[in-house]
């Protein structure tokens, strides 16, 4: 091929368009791909931008975070539940109790089982001196440390100072409880909780329990008529935790203020004693301890609940129940939820509008005992399981 013969420019032309396209091409491909990876380390980049000024503004004191958002930039920094606790401790002094490990042999053998219950039946409730209790109220909650405080039982050293008065220390002075020294949080462990009984299905679900062994929790609405006082008899009778839940249900009344919190408790509280001589120390909020009625008061309340050394439970699993859900939505949702969770607390009612939790029930208890699961009720110095908060 000679210089500048008809063949030479034949190649010269192809040679020319071939570089025209593939070097643009090549180019474009490296271009793309260094200004993804730029994109996504940018995008990383501004995460954790995000976060630090996030946590900057908490330390500052510019930010009073919301426990949720604070717990959430805590475990997204990969410390553990136990390491929270530490942490929270050594800023305030030490007044959240430890985490005992599962595997102790106390709880084995079922010594603090046995514990709760008699602290139940109000034999240690009333070695409480209320003196005790008002001590326990401390310092005034941010948000942060109101998720911890019902759960924080009274400690030497958080009883250095003098206690500051309850505005509420003298609406029912004798309302209160003694909260275990230490919690338990067992693995493993389910807890099915009835709310708003008694009712016509109480023995019903009794009976099932009964019939598998069974321990569960009933958080309840009671009135005074015979059948209802009988009927709590027969729950307690059956090795069942009794819990308040409340006196009217009615979400406008009880969370209109601390005072009306308080009316309700106790008229629940009190019928609870005089049917069956237990002295409730767990309660649970109707609607939860979140919920559209009490943004104003939860706060207030959780934290005069917890002045009188009761404790409070929402759940982590919904049977969804009191929704409408029928037999095969809960067949199939229940042991599924529960099967994610260190541990759960099933939301379920004992309510006459609720026979399908009665149909479902056996055979849930079934599912859940062949797969292993630890069916208990809530003991006295079980860890609450709450929205706010690490424990759930
Ligand atoms: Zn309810």
């Amino acid at each position: 091929m000679r210089f500048g013969s008809v063949k030479f420019f034949k190649v010269l032309i192809k040679t020319v368009l071939a570089i025209a396209f593939f070097v643009p091409l090549v180019l474009c491909v490296i271009f793309g791909v260094v200004l993804y990876n730029t994109n996504s380390e940018l995008e990383r980049v501004r995460g954790e931008n995000e976060r630090l000024t996030f946590a900057a503004e908490i330390l500052t004191g510019e930010r009073i975070p919301d426990v949720e958002s604070f717990y959430g930039l805590y475990s997204s920094s990969g410390h553990s539940d136990e390491e929270l606790i530490e942490y929270i401790n050594s800023k305030h002094g030490g007044s959240l109790p430890a985490i005992s490990p599962t595997d102790t042999p106390s709880v084995e053998t079922g010594v603090t089982g046995e514990t709760g219950e008699a602290a139940q039946t109000g034999e240690t409730g009333q070695a409480g001196n209320p003196a005790d209790n008002s001590e326990t109220t401390a310092e005034p909650l941010n948000t942060a440390e109101t998720a911890a405080a019902p759960t924080a039982p009274e400690t030497t050293e958080t009883a250095a100072g003098p206690a500051p008065e309850s505005a509420y220390a003298a609406l029912y002075p004798d309302m209160t409880v003694t909260p275990p020294e230490e919690y338990v949080r067992e693995e493993g462990t389910v807890y099915l909780t009835f709310d708003d009984g008694p009712s016509d299905n109480t023995y019903s679900i009794l009976a099932y329990l009964k019939q598998y062994n069974v321990k569960a929790t009933f958080f309840v609405v009671p009135r005074r008529t015979e059948y209802c006082y009988e009927t709590l008899r027969a729950i307690a009778a059956g090795g069942h935790t009794i819990g308040v839940h409340s006196a009217t249900h009615e979400y406008d009344k009880i969370y209109a203020s601390v005072e009306a919190y308080l009316d309700d408790f106790h008229e629940a509280w009190e019928m609870i004693y005089e049917a069956t001589g237990i002295r409730a120390e767990l309660f649970r909020f109707p609607g939860g301890s979140k919920n559209d009625f009490n943004e104003a008061t939860r706060d207030a309340i959780a934290e005069e609940m917890t002045r009188r050394g009761f404790r409070f439970f929402d759940w982590n699993v919904d049977s969804n129940d009191a929704g409408g859900a029928n037999w095969t939505q809960m067949y199939n949702s229940i042991p599924k939820d529960i099967s994610g969770n260190y541990r759960s607390v099933v939301l379920m009612h004992d309510s006459a509008t609720t026979k399908n939790t009665v149909w479902v029930l056996e055979d849930i208890l079934k599912l859940l005992i062949a797969e292993g699961y630890k069916l208990d009720s809530i003991h006295s110095d079980t860890q609450p399981v709450q929205f706010i908060g690490p424990f759930a």
